[in-house]
């Protein structure tokens, strides 16, 4: 029995050592990537529901990794996240979004706003604000074209003044969304404290719509909230139109998903617009 627990202790450290070598391994290649340019941004549409008008692209970062492929974000992320790389990823997140609305505009292509995914650890260790104001500065583009999307995780976390931040990036004429609303922290209070302009619905809380009582009631309820409060609700993950329909039935504003649009890379997403004409 003993030299069971002992092989099988022995299998567990092993299995450790291996996966903070891959950790490690993904981050020198995350670093070159960062470096080399193999990471880029794919924009996915959003849609106001009631009239079908495009209202904004989020912006999805995507590594092509010349051996690996495509790697995945939620993947490259968290190993972003646990190394000082996501300072500089999120830096360039920034600037490469307000460069492409600037090249967008010198090139005469209507573009709606932009929304950016902002991480926790991002705000911990670098000044998001300084950032936001360097590239509106060095770009040109309007503020209000510029979208910043923060999950309820970094709005309730101790390390930060979020209350602060919040109100500078509303200073400086930026929108903020509340990513994956619903799934994080449960406190409401800081809707009323922070200048917050939308909330998004988690996909999960999509997928699970028209099957789940729970999840409707959720829904419902953000809805409700959002409302309430003056805010833009928008639904991410929507891929049939019998979601679409239950969205717009509990007076959802907007949405997102593959049922109309998956994120897309700029020359694909420039044939689009040109032909959409927003
Ligand atoms: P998120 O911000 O919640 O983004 C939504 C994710 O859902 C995206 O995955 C998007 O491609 C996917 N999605 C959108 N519509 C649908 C749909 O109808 N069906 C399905 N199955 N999926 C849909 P993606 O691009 O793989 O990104 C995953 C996560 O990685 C993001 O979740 C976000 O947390 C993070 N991320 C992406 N880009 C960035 C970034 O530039 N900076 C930071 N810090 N995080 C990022
Ligand atoms: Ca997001
Ligand atoms: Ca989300
Ligand atoms: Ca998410």
């Amino acid at each position: 029995k003993a030299k069971e627990q002992r092989g099988s202790l022995s299998f567990f450290s092993d299995d450790l050592t291996s996966s903070a070598r891959r950790r490690l391994d993904m981050e020198r290649r995350l670093r070159y990537a960062l470096e080399h340019g193999e990471l880029s941004l794919y924009y996915q549409p959003q849609w106001d529901i009631e009239t079908g008008a495009m209202t904004g692209l989020e912006a999805l970062i995507r590594w092509q990794d010349p051996e690996e492929g495509l790697i995945s974000p939620a993947d490259f992320i968290p190993v972003a996240e646990q190394s000082n790389l996501i300072g500089s990823i999120g830096r360039w997140v920034v600037l490469e979004a307000c460069r492409q609305l600037a090249d967008w505009r010198g090139r005469g292509i209507i573009t709606p706003r932009v929304a950016i995914n902002v991480s926790a650890q991002q705000l911990l260790y670098h000044d998001l604000v300084e950032i936001v104001a360097g590239a509106l500065d060095e770009t040109g583009i309007p503020p209000r074209l510029l979208e910043v999307e923060l999950t309820e995780g970094v709005l309730m976390s101790a390390a930060v003044s979020p209350e602060k931040m919040l109100h500078e990036l509303r200073q400086l004429g930026v929108r903020m969304a509340i990513d994956d609303f619903g799934t994080g922290y449960s406190s409401l209070a800081y809707l009323k404290r922070f200048p917050i302009d939308v909330l998004k619905i988690d996909k999960s809380f999509t997928d699970d719509l028209l099957t789940s009582r729970e999840a409707s009631a959720v829904v419902e309820t953000i809805i409700v909230l959002g409302h309430k409060l003056g805010l833009t609700v928008l639904a991410e993950g929507v891929e049939t139109s019998d979601q679409l329909e239950e969205l717009e039935r509990l007076g959802c504003h907007q949405f997102q998903g593959y049922l109309r649009s998956k994120p897309l890379p700029v020359n694909e997403l420039e044939d689009f617009l040109i032909s959409y004409k927003c």
